[in-house]
């Protein structure tokens, strides 16, 4: 089974893509000085049965930080996003980046999605039919 275990490693590729779309779209974080990781997983993660996941924002719980010298971590699934093309990659790590949420304290939080809907509601009445 050692052949499918999940392989996790520092990412340096994402690193620098990090660090492009933190300072396009989080000025807010690096201001904060909230730091954030960037691992890359050969995992095929897939949320329920057929869901892709492309990538997960994880908040470093405070013992760990002992030992990891960042905030956040994000995770990029590799094998998932081989069809994503370089202008997607970017919005995907916006994506993760978008994850973390600053409170009224200014404490940072993972942050849950705005918006969950099914493609078959989105295709019919569109993504904001609540409103
Ligand atoms: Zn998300």
């Amino acid at each position: 089974m050692i052949d499918s275990e999940p392989i996790y490693c520092i990412s340096e590729e994402y690193g620098v893509l990090g660090a492009e779309v933190l300072q396009l779209k989080r000025q807010d974080l690096l201001d904060l000085g909230v730091a954030v990781g960037f691992i890359s997983s050969s995992k095929k993660k897939t949320r329920g049965k057929t869901q892709l996941v492309y990538g997960e924002c994880k908040k470093v719980p405070e013992i760990w930080k002992l030992y990891c010298p960042y905030d956040f971590v994000i995770i990029i699934y590799d094998l998932n996003c081989e069809h994503l093309d370089d202008k997607q990659m970017k919005i995907l790590m916006w994506h993760e980046l978008l994850h973390i949420g600053i409170d009224d304290k200014g404490e940072p939080y993972v942050k849950p999605h705005d918006v969950e809907e099914f493609d078959d509601i989105i295709k019919e009445y569109g993504l904001r039919w609540d409103s």
